[in-house]
């Protein structure tokens, strides 16, 4: 009945499909199918009929904060890559779709002399994952030049959403314990140079490459930063920098991420998040929080 629906309709999808390929952890079981729509009206038709037949969905983006189970995903992934509209909206503004990638965006702004989002350069999600975690880096965070939200509210409706009533903080967004599908996002921008842009971007991401291990399979920073401390220094702290539990490791080059020595399975990495957490807690009283999320 859904490969039926999803055929008739031209939706693109994946059947059967291994989540190792669709998230940066490179864990996790089968979903039944993975589903890309094209667009947001697709989208709207595919949760439409989801929720109609009761079928259990998970929206990914590139799956970059995200690990699933081992047994898998006994439903659909609906998964916004295909997603990757980018219009310009007279000197300053730009609409972006929920699948874009942050990094196709970044070059494309500086292109454009616009400054504004460049400190997500590196980041490796799409802009409604982003939207999503309100991810940020370098003293910024993708809330800072948002305009407003574009979403498919829980009655399938298309909807936009003010930045002010996001409800944006540190790695959080109204859209977080909501049943809304972010469809885009209008960003509003400053007009810059194009060199210093470029020359911070660059910047950046050779800081990411000096001090992340890029080299890994991971989730970014596996913690959340706990108010007044820095999670990989509290780790570091308590002697857990290289600690590992099956094919899962705490970095030896940053304590705080958690990487893939390459067979990690789900239980590793959870487990050793949930070791380290306790640790941490035990030997300095600071609670730290898992910044990924666990399907
Ligand atoms: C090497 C590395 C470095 C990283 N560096 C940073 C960093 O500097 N700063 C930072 O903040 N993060 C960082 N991250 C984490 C991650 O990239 C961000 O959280 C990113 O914003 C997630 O985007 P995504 O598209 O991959 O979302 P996903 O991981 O696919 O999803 C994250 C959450 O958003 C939800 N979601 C995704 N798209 C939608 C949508 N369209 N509508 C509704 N819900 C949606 C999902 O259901 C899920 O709950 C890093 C990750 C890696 C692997």
């Amino acid at each position: 009945m859904l490969k039926t629906f999803l055929t008739e309709n031209n939706i693109p999808f994946l059947e059967n499909e291994s989540l190792k390929k669709h998230t940066t952890f490179k864990v996790g079981g089968n979903a039944s199918f993975v589903a890309l729509p094209e667009d947001k009206f697709q989208a709207v038709k595919l949760l439409k009929f989801l929720k109609e037949n009761e079928i259990k969905y998970y929206i990914i983006g590139r799956g970059s904060n995200v690990i699933f189970r081992d047994n898998g995903f006994d439903g659909v992934v609906v998964k916004t890559a295909n997603m990757q509209q980018v219009d310009y909206i007279g000197e300053t503004a730009v609409f972006a779709g929920a699948g874009v990638p942050m990094n196709v965006l970044c070059k494309s702004l500086q292109e454009h002399s616009l400054e504004g989002l460049e400190f997500c350069y590196g980041i490796p999600g799409n802009v409604g994952g982003g939207l999503y975690m309100n991810a940020g880096a370098y003293g910024g965070e993708i809330c800072n030049a948002v305009c407003e939200v574009e979403y498919i509210d829980e009655n399938c409706e298309i909807r936009t959403i003010d930045v002010k009533d996001c409800d944006f903080a540190y790695r959080h967004s109204v859209f977080q314990g909501k049943d809304w599908f972010i469809t885009g996002c209008r960003f509003e921008l400053k007009k810059g140079d194009k060199d210093k842009i470029l020359e911070f971007m660059e910047d950046i991401m050779q800081r990411r490459i000096d001090k992340q291990p890029l080299d890994k399979p991971s989730a970014g920073s596996s913690f959340k930063r706990p108010a007044g401390y820095f999670a990989a220094a509290l780790i570091e702290q308590c002697g857990l920098k290289g600690c590992s539990i099956g094919g899962a490791q705490v970095s030896e080059k940053h304590s705080g991420f958690i990487v893939n020595k390459g067979d990690a399975t789900c239980s590793d990495i959870v487990a050793l998040a949930e070791y380290v957490e306790k640790v941490v807690f035990e030997k300095t009283g600071v609670a730290i929080e898992k910044e990924m999320i666990i399907v």
